[in-house]
């Protein structure tokens, strides 16, 4: 199979379950890193910090070095300090969203933000919700961390990020510009950052609708594993394929 630059590897259903590893695609990134290739890995979840992270992979024995480290509150940061120099920002979200904004010198405002940042916030309440929409109907652009609706957890489903951000949406009207995948924007990130060429990058990932889109999207060849959310079966159904199926990572030859 061809040999990759920069492995990009999504993270829950991909390398770990929740709490627990993925025997497969820990082996898979210990032979990487045998042949010199530090992967990347992008994830959703705007609430861990990189620290976090790279703490969580540790403990399941995986090395991974902070900068090959993606979350979607680092990308939204980039994002704005790109797409909106010296604005100021009013934050929904939780430490992962705070950090990512001040390691960019974003400047917080609790009145007339240029922007309205949201991410996922487990201390919600409504005077934050009713604010963004004060906000954001004065003007401030709208930009969320992922549109992700739900998430998993022992009880069942819990409400994503996307969720709230469509509530927002419904009262003022504005569509949020989405930082996380299926968009492109942390492909985008980490080439603009590494310099790498598109074809030297591979999206590895476990939903179809997340991971494989965005590396569709962005232009890069894309492997899935039906370790997590999208079973093979609905994958090879559907219009746009990835450019490689597999049941696990043992059945990839580096
Ligand atoms: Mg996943």
């Amino acid at each position: 199979m061809k040999a990759y630059k920069a492995y990009c590897f999504d993270l829950d259903g991909t390398v770990y379950k929740g709490t627990e590893p993925i025997p497969s695609a820990v082996a898979f990134i210990h032979a990487l890193q045998k042949k010199g290739i530090e992967p990347f890995y992008i994830t959703n979840n705007a609430r861990m910090t990189q620290k976090q992270v790279q703490q969580k992979l540790l403990k399941m024995g995986i090395c991974a070095p902070e900068a090959h480290i993606l979350t979607s509150a680092i990308a939204t940061a980039k994002y704005i300090s790109n797409h909106y120099p010296n604005a100021t920002v009013q934050m929904i979200g939780g430490d992962g969203l705070r950090e990512a904004l001040l390691a960019e010198n974003i400047t917080f405002t609790s009145e007339q933000p240029d922007v309205l940042v949201q991410g996922i916030d487990l201390e919600l309440n409504y005077s934050k919700i009713e604010n963004a929409c004060y906000a954001i109907q004065n003007g401030a652009d709208f930009i969320a961390t992922n549109g992700d609706i739900k998430f998993p957890s022992e009880k069942g489903f819990a409400p994503g990020n996307g969720s709230i951000a469509e509530l927002i949406h419904n009262v003022t009207g504005v569509e949020p510009t989405y930082i996380g995948k299926p968009h492109p924007h942390m492909l985008a990130i980490l080439q603009q950052l590494n310099g790498f060429e598109k074809e030297d990058m591979l999206m590895i990932g476990d939903n179809y609708d997340t991971d494989i889109l965005a590396g569709i999207g962005f232009g890069i060849d894309t492997l899935h594993v039906n370790t997590g959310v999208t079973p093979t079966e609905s994958v090879l159904k559907k219009d746009i394929q990835p450019t490689y199926c597999i049941n696990n990572l043992l059945d990839w030859q580096l």
